[in-house]
């Protein structure tokens, strides 16, 4: 019996626009070439493991299992473990049924986008912005405007003009040691940027996974409490707040959470249902079991770690770069960020400096809408003293023969 030829469906026609639409990750394709062990890389965005509390999630694991049995590893509602959403609402002085646990803050993006944008909806981002969050908007086909940024964060003033003549549907935004830039919204803007979003009716998404990890200058309040002090009620505030365990505790547990006023919260929850029911269990549980005594150590750690590393690499940077090269200057968070002469495009340098055995991310990837060739994201959070000096002294060779 001879089979006849199997009819012919055209996979690639078949997906959906939403499909068509994403992108593989520049990122992501950059980030293979660096890690070759031999090459430096101050490109990826990855907490320092030799950080990571092993032992204390090991106890709180036990724990957790003496404690709670097969209910540690059985289904669990879609809001999240109750005792770690309260430790979370009473941090933020909120009720618990304004917070909602999120599969990392990535899963909080993508079902935000999911809840708030529909197709053409004008979103309101920095430039340079987390290209991450593009990722998760992208599939929902938003229209971007972009909004200038300079060493204290998103121009208000520009956002204003943009608010006059654009009916916007909401702004994305990190204010705190931004990625890529390392960057803070100062207090002044984010007050003013709470209150022109409030007068134009466009929600603000404030994605905060860093802010826990400044090492120096003054803390500034959250758009979130900002935004609770405008409206004086949480199911009322315009400002939904985007956080992490990822960057304090460890990103492999996938804890994370959103805050958000009520209308907005009952669709994600309906959201996160079809996405993945719920958060695992177990994760969830041990991060509850670490928060009290295990995350504030850790913060303390990590703050000061990074801090160390962040001054090094900025002291090598100021001695080693050309002084045509600007760059920021962090008071948290993993990231900083130089801005080259215009005309040196940073990615058609980086195979030079893998050449050089040393790694960073072009910065144009970050624009929403393009521009940013002349930049570049540098992470200091894995690398040693030794792999800094190296590593900054090899790039600086490169951009003084580029230049
Ligand atoms: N937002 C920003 C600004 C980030 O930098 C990251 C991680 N790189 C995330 C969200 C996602 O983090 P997670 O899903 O691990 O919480």
């Amino acid at each position: 019996m001879s089979l006849s030829p199997a009819p012919a469906v055209d996979l690639g026609a078949a997906l959906s626009r939403r499909a068509q639409s994403m992108n593989a990750s520049a990122i992501r394709e950059i980030l293979k070439v660096t890690q070759r062990p031999e090459v430096i890389s101050f490109a990826g965005g990855l907490p320092a493991p030799e950080l990571f509390p092993i032992e204390e999630v090991r106890a709180a694991a036990n724990t957790v299992l003496d404690r709670y049995g097969p209910a540690a590893l059985q289904y669990s509602t879609t809001e999240g473990h109750p005792p770690l959403r309260e430790w979370l609402a009473a941090q933020a002085g909120i009720p618990a049924a304004n917070v909602q646990i999120m599969t990392g803050s990535q899963q909080g993006l993508d079902l935000l986008g999911k809840v708030l944008i529909d197709e053409g909806d004008t979103v309101l981002v920095e430039a340079p912005t987390y290209l991450g969050a593009l990722q998760s908007f992208q599939p929902y086909l938003p229209r971007y405007v972009q909004l200038p940024t300079d060493d204290g964060g998103i121009d208000v003033e520009a956002l204003e003009e943009v608010l006059k003549t654009t009916p916007a549907k909401l702004l994305y935004a990190v204010p705190n040691f931004q990625n890529p830039t390392g960057r803070t919204l100062s207090a002044e803007r984010r007050r003013r940027l709470v209150e022109l979003t409030a007068q134009y009716g466009v929600l603000v998404i404030e994605d905060d996974p860093y802010g826990q990890l400044r090492f120096t200058g003054e803390p500034a309040p959250s758009l979130y409490s900002l935004g609770l002090e405008f409206h004086g009620d949480p199911d009322r505030n315009h400002v939904i707040y985007s956080s992490s365990f990822s960057k304090t505790l460890v990103p492999g547990l996938r804890d994370a959470w959103v805050q958000a006023a009520a209308p907005i919260m009952t669709k994600l929850i309906q959201a996160k249902q079809g996405a993945d029911l719920h958060t695992p269990t177990f994760n969830q549980m041990i991060v509850a079991e670490l928060v009290q005594e295990v995350l504030p150590r850790q913060i303390e750690r990590v703050r000061q770690a990074y801090g160390e590393r962040a001054r090094f690499m900025l002291e090598r940077v100021q001695a080693d770069f050309p002084p045509e090269v600007a760059y920021t200057i962090p008071q948290g968070g993993m990231f900083l960020w130089l801005t080259l002469p215009q005309g040196v495009d940073t990615a058609a340098l980086l195979p030079a400096a893998v050449e050089r055995r040393v790694a960073y991310v072009p910065g144009s990837p970050f624009y929403a809408l393009g521009g940013g060739e002349n930049t570049l994201r540098l992470s200091y959070t894995s690398a040693t003293p030794a792999q800094i000096e190296t590593g900054i002294h090899a790039l600086g060779d490169l951009l003084r023969g580029a230049l």
